[in-house]
């Protein structure tokens, strides 16, 4: 249904490429390095399956790696997430390592540089470094500081370390090209002071590596081979480079490898804005189901496996762009469809009284509950002469083409006989109180019954088991406004209340079914409980997608 392209995957090609040249004996030793700031989101999910399945397509290993190199913004609540998300997904990492463990290495790496005349210390303020930065027209002015001795140099950043400076006092930069036509490669900044205390390291350093240089020490530590990130680190890669060769440390370097990142429609993907929509209280918290983070699809309901099934299927580009919604949303149903079981769930209810139907009768009805997978077996459903069916299923006056009740018509209850509608009775405001039906007893389910055809086959519950239950219905998060700028989606919960078969009341959190005619469901993880009986729909039962 999807026409997604899906793009050879180019990586693979390079690795491909890298054994047969014998580049790293062989090897392939990715990682997956997210900063402890905030919950995994799918676009991280994407980022994981492609790191840990292509270690294990070449039986090699995979890390997980915290790059916590900024004290500022990182906790250990974010670590937990992690992990709990990293093994939902299915995957297992050779190591967990912490950035913040290399920080005598990639001091020491700076010294080398200081040493080889390729770092010095910078006394600009941020502003004045922006300003001499130059733009991509012009080239760059050189800090007066720039030509300091290498042991001026030493000495300063020995003084860094030990405390002697106040934050944006000073900075350590590398010493590279202030023309160079790459903006990143004119003197970046390498370290900053920080006077914060940092999660894992404490006040043992006031000292912090900026992200770009730290990153291709973390993974020459590792024994990374194929360091894959994404796009925006493209412009990075010289300086990538150039830290490995200069600090010279490792015969067999990292390679950088950059891919698109993923973007979905009608939801955001950023930790940062994530994390707004959170201390705002906007959603429940992180893992609110309309979030994209991977705590909140898990809690929408969706699969493991239909999230490794997506990013399977759309690959890796090459260019940004963003996937439709629809895309992702095709996965779960195609997993789902022959897992779960169906049950009766009807909203904005209607009252059906059976008036020739005897008054303290119940019949138990036999429904299969996956027609897709006879394994899931059958399950009985009373049946009474007070049923409740679907708002949507009945219209006082039909529109043309609507084969569900209307007064004269006769429809299959699903699993029960024929009903006809005889008569409607309204309360005082005109509202439906109930409709007076009647069944015809030679049509039951299962009987062979070769009789009349109705075009119509509706679900329905029985009125004096039925329970209540809540029906959280979710849509975007973000919309355009009229601006065309993403805004939160006011209206992306909704809830009805409904009524459901009697076998609904034990359903367990996380616990999943069809609702027939509806679409899937989740009992949720926190709200459902023996008292109340919460779902969240996972997704329609058909794709409303429309190929623009
Ligand atoms: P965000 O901007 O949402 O905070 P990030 O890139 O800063 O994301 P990190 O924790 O630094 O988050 O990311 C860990 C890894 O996940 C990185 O390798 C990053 O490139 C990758 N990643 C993050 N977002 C995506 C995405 N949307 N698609 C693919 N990979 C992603
Ligand atoms: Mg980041």
């Amino acid at each position: 249904m999807f026409e997604e392209k899906k793009s050879s995957n180019f990586i693979h090609n390079i690795i491909d490429k890298d054994i047969e040249s014998g580049k790293y004996g062989g090897d392939v030793y990715t990682r997956f390095p997210p900063e402890p700031n905030g919950y995994l989101h799918i676009g991280h999910a994407k980022s994981i399956c492609l790191n840990f399945s292509t270690a294990a397509k070449y039986g090699g290993k995979c890390n997980l790696r915290y790059d916590d190199t900024n004290p500022v913004k990182e906790d250990i609540e974010y670590v937990k997430s992690i992990e709990e998300d990293v093994k939902w997904l299915g995957f297992n990492w050779d190591e967990r390592r912490w950035a913040s463990d290399y920080f005598e290495e990639m001091y020491e790496s700076a010294m080398i540089l200081i040493e080889k005349g390729l770092a010095y210390v910078d006394d600009l303020s941020q502003e004045e470094i922006r300003e001499h930065r130059g733009t991509l027209k012009e080239g760059g002015k050189e800090s007066p500081y720039r030509n300091r001795s290498i042991e001026e140099n030493k000495k300063l950043f020995e003084d860094m370390r030990a405390g002697v400076y106040k934050d944006g006092e000073k900075v350590l930069r590398a010493k590279i090209d202030m023309s160079s036509p790459n903006i990143n490669m004119r003197d970046p900044v390498i370290y900053r002071i920080s006077h914060a205390t940092h999660h894992n390291t404490k006040d043992e350093w006031c000292i912090y590596p900026m992200y770009t240089f730290a990153h291709p020490i973390e993974d020459a530590i590792e024994g990374i081979t194929h360091s894959i990130c994404t796009l925006e680190f493209e412009d990075q890669r010289p300086f990538y480079e150039w830290t490995l060769r200069e600090v010279g440390k490792w015969p067999a370097p990292p390679q950088q490898i950059e891919f698109a990142r993923l973007n979905l429609t009608g939801t955001i993907m950023s930790k940062r804005h994530l994390k707004k929509l959170v201390d705002e209280a906007v959603v429940e918290g992180w893992d609110d189901p309309r979030m994209p983070t991977i705590a909140g699809i898990r809690r929408r309901g969706y699969t493991p496996e239909s999230i490794r099934a997506f990013c399977e299927e759309i690959g890796v580009a090459k260019a940004n762009s963003k996937v439709e919604m629809a895309n992702l949303e095709f996965f779960i149903r195609n997993d789902l469809q022959d897992k779960v079981p169906s049950r009766n769930v009807v909203e904005n209810p209607i009252k059906v009284i059976i008036t020739n139907y005897p008054d303290d009768m119940t019949e138990d009805m036999e429904m299969e509950n996956n027609r897709n997978n006879e394994s899931l077996g059958n399950r009985t459903v009373p049946f009474s002469k007070e049923l409740w069916i679907d708002g949507d299923d009945f219209m006082e006056v039909p529109v043309k083409k609507y084969f569900r009740l209307f007064p004269g018509n006769e429809v299959r209850f699903k699993g029960a006989y024929f009903i006809t509608c005889n008569e409607v009775v309204k309360n005082e405001d005109g509202t439906i109180k109930e409709l007076l039906c009647t069944y015809d007893p030679e049509t039951r389910s299962g009987l062979n019954f070769e009789g009349r055809k109705v075009k119509g086959t509706i679900h329905w519950v029985d009125a004096k088991t039925a329970i209540p239950i809540k029906i959280r219905n979710y849509s975007n998060l973000m919309i355009d406004d009229e601006n065309g700028n993403q805004v939160f989606n006011e209206h992306s919960l909704e809830e009805t209340i409904g009524y459901g078969e009697p076998s609904l009341k034990d359903a367990k959190p996380g616990e999943r079914f069809q609702f027939f005619r509806h679409g899937y469901y989740i009992a949720d993880s926190k709200l459902c409980n023996e008292e109340e009986k919460v779902f969240n729909k996972i997704v329609d039962l058909k794709s409303s997608f429309k190929v623009k």
